[in-house]
């Protein structure tokens, strides 16, 4: 039994106020059964990590460098994160993708990163809309996992979470059906199998776009579907416990 996860993605979002605020409403209200991480902005870590101590929720990034250290202006490295307290990095976000120019290979270097630096990347794939609507979902996903094999090898996903992310589906209410989803979660699960048989029972596959109280149950009873990453339902304490609810068991 894989133990689900569901991880907030506050993106740009809040004050470092507002984000302490949000952490201890999340942290006082322990939910069971379900790994809770929640992905403040870098320079909120410290503080979060703070208000969460002594509570089961844990601390996320939003993105790594693929260095360790050196001349990467504004980039931040896997070791400074460790030292913040994360435990889990999101890489390869479509918004990273789309709007930052990461491309395969430096979603791919970022992984690397990440589990060199002992933490646990939450690495994100999903197709657009044009892609989907010319069926070419399946060879898009497979195409980012494939990245992450050849550089990292064939256990790369040994102590990875994957999220299927439709692009169409992030911030924009409209959500994948729990067919639509399981169906590429499936298909994501047989592609790790072809490369690590035990490693694809194991492996945690999140769902995220548009995930909110009203759909979560549904998705998250889906064979494949190992709970969520939440954008913007994760900015409200009472919607983001609603969700870690619905994938607890
Ligand atoms: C996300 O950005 O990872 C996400 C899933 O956002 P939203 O829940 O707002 O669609």
């Amino acid at each position: 039994m894989r133990l689900p996860i569901v991880a907030g993605n506050w993106k740009l979002n809040g004050s470092r106020a507002s984000a302490s605020t949000l952490a201890r409403e999340i942290a006082a209200q322990p939910v069971a059964g379900v790994e809770v991480i929640v992905c403040p902005v870098a320079v909120h870590l410290d503080a979060v990590a703070r208000d969460l101590e002594n509570s089961a929720v844990k601390l996320g990034a939003q993105n790594a460098a693929a260095q360790d250290s050196g001349a990467f202006t504004g980039e931040v490295a896997v070791p400074m994160l460790a030292e913040s307290g994360c435990e889990y990095v999101i890489i390869g976000h479509s918004e990273r993708r789309s709007l930052f120019g990461e491309d395969e290979k430096s979603c791919a270097e970022r992984f690397a990163a990440v589990v060199r630096g002992g933490l646990i990347p939450i690495f994100c794939v999903g197709e657009s809309l044009e892609q989907r609507e010319s069926g070419n979902t399946m060879s898009v996903v497979q195409q980012q996992l494939q990245a992450v094999f050849d550089l990292s090898g064939a256990s790369a996903f040994s102590n990875a979470v994957i999220a299927y992310e439709p692009v169409w589906a992030i911030g924009t209410g409209k959500t994948a059906s729990p067919d639509q989803a399981q169906e590429v979660h499936q298909f994501i699960r047989g592609f790790v199998a072809g490369q690590d048989q035990a490693n694809a029972q194991a492996v945690r596959i999140l769902y995220g776009g548009s995930v909110n109280p009203g759909n979560a149950a549904e998705l998250f009873a889906k064979a494949d579907i190992d709970g969520g990453l939440i954008g913007g339902a994760a900015l409200k304490s009472e919607d983001f416990l609603s969700v870690c609810n619905a994938a607890s068991h």
